[in-house]
């Protein structure tokens, strides 16, 4: 059974989408997809060589060979041309690691039409991102898992602009601010607060910093009350 977090993302995933999961590991998310009958084919990228062959085995003992292709390569470089990718889901990593891994791809990204993105940490990485490279959010969930908050953010082509604060806490997840938003929050500005707290020796660099701090924490606090 998929994690509830993978299944999340998987939702986004449009029927009949020729999807590239990148840094696929054990290839689960392209294999449950496959099973559901939810994709045309799928390619699973992977750079580390135990995490390939995971994925390799994985996609045999399902055998799924015929639909679900594995490489070993850095980001998309695993896409070719031929492969036709509309759809595109990197999940498990670090905001910045998946903008750098979309950034430096992005002649790859001429048939694609949605990003489905799961940032471990930084969500805000991958909304900057977007605004400044004409994609937008189309949706975003915020889940728990294991003790632990996950983001999922939905990009497809256009032109929008995000203030700071739907920047830094995501324009869908702000509209609906349920209990686990208001959790993941909470915890953030009762750590910059610690933070603050021990800023206490005045020099230039720390007044900096504190004051930097002091203003993240009313602009949320703005919003979570
Ligand atoms: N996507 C799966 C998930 O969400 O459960 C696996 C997440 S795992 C924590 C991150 C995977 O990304 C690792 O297997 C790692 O080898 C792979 N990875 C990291 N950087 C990558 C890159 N530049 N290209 C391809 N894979 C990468």
């Amino acid at each position: 059974k998929l994690s509830k977090r993978l299944e999340t993302v998987a939702s986004y995933v449009p029927k009949g989408s020729r999807l590239a999961d990148i840094g696929s590991d054990h290839a689960y998310l392209p294999c449950y997809l496959a099973h559901q009958g939810m994709i045309d084919r799928a390619i699973a990228g992977e750079v580390v060589k135990g995490p390939y062959e995971s994925a390799v085995k994985e996609v045999k003992k399902e055998g799924l060979q015929n639909s679900i292709v594995v490489r070993l390569a850095d980001g998309l470089d695993a896409i070719r041309e031929s492969d036709q990718i509309d759809t595109i889901t990197i999940a498990g990593m670090g905001g910045p690691l998946i903008v750098s891994i979309i950034e430096k791809g992005k002649t790859k990204l001429t048939n694609v039409q949605r990003l489905i993105l799961q940032p471990n940490v930084h969500a805000k990485a991958i909304r900057e991102w977007a605004v400044n490279n004409e994609w937008k959010l189309i949706d975003e969930k915020i889940l728990k898992e294991d003790r632990k908050i996950y983001e999922v953010l939905v990009l497809e082509r256009g032109t929008v602009n995000y203030s700071d604060v739907e920047t830094l806490m995501g324009p869908f997840l702000l509209k609906d601010k349920n209990l686990i938003f208001l959790e993941k929050w909470n915890s953030e500005v009762n750590q910059w607060r610690r933070i603050v707290d021990s800023l206490n020796l005045a020099t230039e660099d720390q007044t900096m910093r504190k004051e930097e701090l002091e203003k993240l924490i009313s602009l949320v606090e703005g919003e979570i009350g």
